[in-house]
């Protein structure tokens, strides 16, 4: 069975698919967070505008968005701390070429029994890899061998 996209160890059916498909709502903050970051490795901006609080995205903005989710490639989501309505985590991933890492302590409201997505704080982090060790991916490999490969020297 296919692991869930946002490294939960769960499968992708017992964890965030039914909240994608709007089977269930999710029960917590951090369930949010979670399926939004499996919606961004999915593309799927619409689930991204409607976990999104008070905010209507523009055209652009849209656009910008899901040009960002479909071409970069997420390695890893890692949950650094979470409360009952903050997130905090860090989300690996290679976009243009290069390795990134988004660190961002999130905070979010229920509204209407539905968490959404307010807003973050975001951490400026440098990330780097050693070659041999095992890759942030979980692909079982070597980095240099792996996720390495796909980054433009
Ligand atoms: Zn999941
Ligand atoms: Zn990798």
């Amino acid at each position: 069975m296919e692991q869930c996209y946002c490294k939960s160890g769960l499968k992708f059916s017992e964890c965030c698919e039914p909240v994608l498909r709007v089977l269930e709502v999710p029960e917590t903050a951090l369930a949010l967070m979670r399926s939004r970051y499996s919606a961004y490795c999915l593309g799927d901006v619409n689930y991204l505008q409607a976990t999104t609080h008070d905010h209507t995205w523009t055209d652009e903005e849209l656009k910008f968005i899901q040009d960002w989710a479909d071409n970069s490639f997420w390695q890893h989501l890692e949950i650094v701390d979470s409360s009952y309505d903050m997130v905090e985590f860090k989300a690996y991933y290679i976009f243009e070429g290069k390795q990134h890492l988004h660190h961002e302590k999130s905070t979010f409201l229920k509204v209407n029994d539905m968490w959404k997505y307010v807003d973050g704080e975001i951490y400026e982090d440098k990330v780097e890899f050693l070659r041999n060790s095992a890759c942030i991916c979980g692909s079982g490999q070597k980095y240099k061998r792996c996720c390495a490969t796909k980054i433009s020297k």
